[in-house]
């Protein structure tokens, strides 16, 4: 897979990405799986791992976690 932006090689990785929940409150989840570009450091996260994003997020706001870190891997 290219780069969409420099048509660099993307390198399997990890990123930390912020993600919004409910109340306009923002987690930060660490350690996210993702292909990143060696040039331009564009990252690109895969469907599935959206995916578990998203259940991750739920789940933060189920227990009440309105801000921080989230550890991909633990919470996974
Ligand atoms: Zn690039």
């Amino acid at each position: 897979m290219r780069c969409s932006l420099c048509r660099g090689e993307m390198i399997r990785s990890t990123t930390t990405l912020p993600y919004k929940i409910s109340g306009g409150h923002i987690v930060v989840v660490k350690y996210v799986p993702a292909l990143v570009c060696r040039q331009c450091g564009e990252s690109f996260i895969e469907i599935e791992i959206v995916r578990k994003l998203e259940h991750i997020a739920d789940a933060a706001e189920k227990s009440d976690i309105i801000s921080g870190f989230i550890t991909y891997k633990e919470a996974a």
